[in-house]
């Protein structure tokens, strides 16, 4: 493990809690979010925490492959989620769940949502599955979480929350921020008779577009 990298993304990785927290993607204590460090290593929220009173120090160390970690606070109980997503989706850089509203209330439906936005299929790459309901923190849960990421960088867990993904936290914010909104999108159009969907052609060309040309470089 390169130490040095390790700061930089507890700094990430508790910049983000707070983003998380100040965005309304979740309440209280709920939620959590992680960042890698390298193909064995990440660094995941505390259990239990205040957002706000959280320091970078307090982020929590943890080897994805024995569930080790280092310090004095226990971290996250969605470490078996966390950990399988970064191991199994090496272009993943940081992963964000949330218990957010509109999300949670199609969720709490056992729905998914079809790729109805352009900012959803290019930022999620495309329609958004349901993960059936498990125990929060199993094994189970983590793969059938990473089961309805398959192709995705965003999904829903039946009466749970919502997971995002980014190659940076950054990206990965931006990716809960937009789920959570074409849930809302979602929902609203049911009441002019439904959303109209995207097409798979033009699901796979806009997220290419934003993987590889979007943006200044
Ligand atoms: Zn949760």
């Amino acid at each position: 493990m390169d130490k040095h990298t390790v700061p930089a993304v507890r700094q990430a990785v508790c910049d983000t809690a707070r983003a998380m927290a100040d965005s309304g993607l979740t309440a209280g204590t709920w939620g959590n979010v992680s960042g890698r460090v390298d193909d064995t290593f990440m660094v995941i929220t505390p259990s239990g925490m205040d957002y706000h009173r959280l320091t970078p120090e307090q982020m929590v160390l943890v080897n994805m492959r024995t569930g080790e970690y280092e310090g004095g606070l226990k971290p996250s109980v969605e470490v078996p989620l966390h950990a399988r997503l970064l191991l199994t989706r090496p272009e993943v850089g940081g992963i964000i769940h949330t218990h957010s509203p509109k999300a949670l209330a199609v969720a709490a439906a056992h729905r998914g949502i079809p790729a109805v936005c352009d900012d959803q299929v290019q930022i999620l790459g495309g329609s958004i599955r349901c993960a059936p309901y498990t125990m929060p923190g199993t094994r189970e849960m983590a793969d059938t979480v990473a089961q309805a990421l398959e192709g995705r960088m965003g999904a829903l867990i039946a009466n749970h929350g919502a997971v995002a993904m980014g190659r940076t936290l950054s990206e990965a914010l931006t990716a809960a921020v937009v789920l959570e909104k074409t849930a809302q999108v979602w929902i609203d159009a049911q009441a002019l008779g439904g959303a109209v969907e995207i097409s798979d052609e033009d699901c796979a060309f806009f997220h290419d577009f934003f993987l590889h040309k979007y943006g200044q470089k």
